[in-house]
């Protein structure tokens, strides 16, 4: 088998950094080296040391001076509103039924559908992100032409079919059966297919009747390995709207919490306006927030409190993602360039390490798949990027006076975007060069 060694600057997390000068939390490697073969990193560490172990033949590429670090990873976003991005709208609802759903209406064809997942795979891999996790539309097409793309790209992805019976265009509805039926069908075509992952995918609870809760119900008892995705607590109108559809339940959370959708495979996007009691219920559930900050401001949902909700006595788990196509931009840089101002606004320092850690080993640790993904590990997957903090003239002139890690960091997440990923290697291959 052939190995490649990839030599550049390593830098990989090993655990959440607690301050700025955390440094046990990652490991840097000035010169580095890492040695891939069959697509996974099979060593990892200083470049001499990991040449002495290579095979002869090796076949060598230089990054210096760029840094290699784990594929970015996005934990929510939906693969059907690429032509969505950048609607103009007041608010969540409106913005749903204005721009969204007539435009999810469209990926019933079979053909639209894959020629958006082309352009998807395309936007993921310019912008340095191997492992994604996506709401594909209600539509079984969609979800197929997904996870077919992500096949022919080797590519580790999350996905599922949108479930949703009520409040949303005749064209995007299914009923309670079809869902259930449909998401069964995607889970054994595509289910552990190539690095495919099928999710549990209720849009919300406004948009499922409580005999469609309990189909999803049926199927995370039936599948409790899967993973879980929905909407929770993103916009005022939406909270109240929610109450109003599900009485019964003590506060949104407890819808979910009800029909057995709330664990530690569950990922909920925004969670934004969560009461006290409802960010216990997460976190003794280990369920996941996830944090979308683009989104969160672009739709004017509010001010998601990253920091204080991981320093609870009960901390809830968070991810971080664009969630495009509320969300504006495709790059996790951005995102975390958002995410950190979203804290500044709140009184909070977001730390450039920490952000980092959020794209990479932070987000794999919220899906459960850090044993593969979102480090540098000898063992785990060989997806990796290369980013280059002086990509543009403005970028490079900043670089001229950046003397530390830390600065470095902070200038790419705050400048930095697709031009700032010189490369992005999924399971080993060179995949940006090849677009
Ligand atoms: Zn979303």
């Amino acid at each position: 088998m052939t190995q490649t060694l990839v030599r550049g600057r390593l830098l990989s997390f090993v655990r959440r950094p607690q301050a700025i000068d955390d440094t046990a939390s990652y490991r840097y490697e000035e010169d580095g080296g890492l040695l891939v073969e069959d697509g996974r990193i099979v060593a990892a560490g200083p470049y001499t040391t990991v040449r002495a172990e290579a095979a002869a033949d090796a076949e060598e590429i230089d990054h210096r001076p760029h840094l290699i670090l784990p594929g970015l990873i996005d934990t929510h976003l939906h693969f059907p509103q690429m032509q969505v991005i950048g609607s103009y709208a007041a608010n969540l609802l409106e913005w749903l039924n204005t721009y969204t759903f007539p435009e999810e209406c469209r990926f019933v064809e079979s053909e639209h559908a894959a020629r958006i997942a082309r352009h998807f795979y395309d936007e993921m891999i310019r912008h340095g992100t191997t492992t994604a996790v996506a709401y594909c539309s209600v539509h079984k097409a969609s979800a197929d032409a997904y996870f077919a793309e992500a096949l022919k790209r080797g590519m580790r992805m999350v996905g599922g079919k949108v479930m949703m019976d009520r409040n949303a265009p005749q064209g995007l509805l299914d009923t309670p059966q079809i869902g259930y039926d449909e998401t069964r069908a995607v889970i054994a075509e595509w289910h552990g297919k190539g690095r495919n992952h099928v999710a549990i995918t209720p849009r919300f609870a406004i948009t499922s009747t409580p005999a469609q809760m309990e189909m999803t119900a049926a199927l995370a008892r039936e599948f409790p390995d899967l993973h879980i995705q929905t909407h929770l607590s993103e916009n005022h109108d939406e909270i109240r709207f929610t109450g109003e559809l599900y009485p019964d339940a003590i506060d949104y959370t407890d819808i979910y919490a009800k029909y057995g959708l709330l664990g530690p495979k569950s990922l909920f996007g925004h969670c934004i306006h969560l009461s006290e009691r409802e960010a216990d219920a997460m976190s003794e559930a280990g369920a996941v927030a996830v944090h979308c900050p683009t989104s969160n401001l672009f739709l004017g949902s509010g001010l998601f409190p990253l920091k204080a909700l991981s320093r609870r006595e009960k901390p809830v788990r968070i991810g971080v993602a664009t969630d495009i196509g509320g969300g504006t931009s495709y790059s996790m840089l951005k995102t975390m360039d958002e995410a950190y101002k979203i804290q500044q606004l709140l009184g909070e320092r977001l730390n450039p390490f920490e952000s980092f850690y959020h794209m990479t080993l932070g987000n794999a640790e919220a899906l459960s798949l850090s044993d593969h993904i979102g480090t540098l590990e000898a063992g785990t997957d060989a997806d990796f990027v290369v980013l280059d903090a002086a990509a543009t003239p403005a970028m490079a002139l900043k670089m001229e006076v950046t003397r530390s890690l830390t600065d470095e960091l902070f200038l790419l997440q705050t400048m930095g975007d697709d031009r700032a990923v010189r490369e992005t290697y999924v399971a080993g291959k060179a995949m940006k060069a090849a677009l």
